[in-house]
């Protein structure tokens, strides 16, 4: 295996680290969001689709978001609940989780779009074979799936 079969990073960390600071995990290139609830087509340095022509590639993102807004809810209750004992007040609690969970889902979305397409990167690197079908395709072309 050459490195011209893997044109990417493929260590853990770094794609992380990019996908936490808004950057393409693949290349570190911006912009690769567009607005906050939009990824951009493709980035606009290595060419790389973020959807990576699969139609329900970000089930795997609401995952990651599903278990990032958990931690954070529990994380607040709790840290709540110790600092407020013997005495929480649960009816400002009862609004606070409601305004964390459904701004947290907002808030962290892009960045568990991006963490969850580092994930898939790190299991399955981009191939040169896979990297020129991004470059090439429409962008709005999710239905000619790569040839990997
Ligand atoms: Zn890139």
């Amino acid at each position: 295996v050459s490195a011209t079969d893997h044109p990417g990073e493929r260590r853990w960390p770094v794609l992380l680290v990019r996908a936490l600071t808004l950057r393409c995990p693949n290349c570190g290139g911006r912009p690769i969001i567009r607005g906050w609830l939009h990824l951009a087509d493709q980035c606009p340095r290595c060419g790389l689709r973020p959807q990576r022509g699969e139609s329900d590639y970000f089930i795997g993102a609401y995952l990651v978001n599903l278990i990032a807004i958990e931690l954070l809810f529990a994380g607040g209750l709790v840290a709540a609940i110790v600092a407020t004992w013997p005495s929480p007040p649960w009816a400002l609690l009862q609004a606070a989780a409601l305004v964390l969970t459904v701004g947290g889902a907002v808030f962290c979305y892009p960045f568990t779009k991006l963490v969850w397409l580092a994930f898939d990167l790190s299991l399955r690197p981009l191939t040169a074979r896979e990297l020129e079908w991004h470059r090439q395709g429409a962008p709005d072309d999710a239905t000619d799936l790569p040839q990997r």
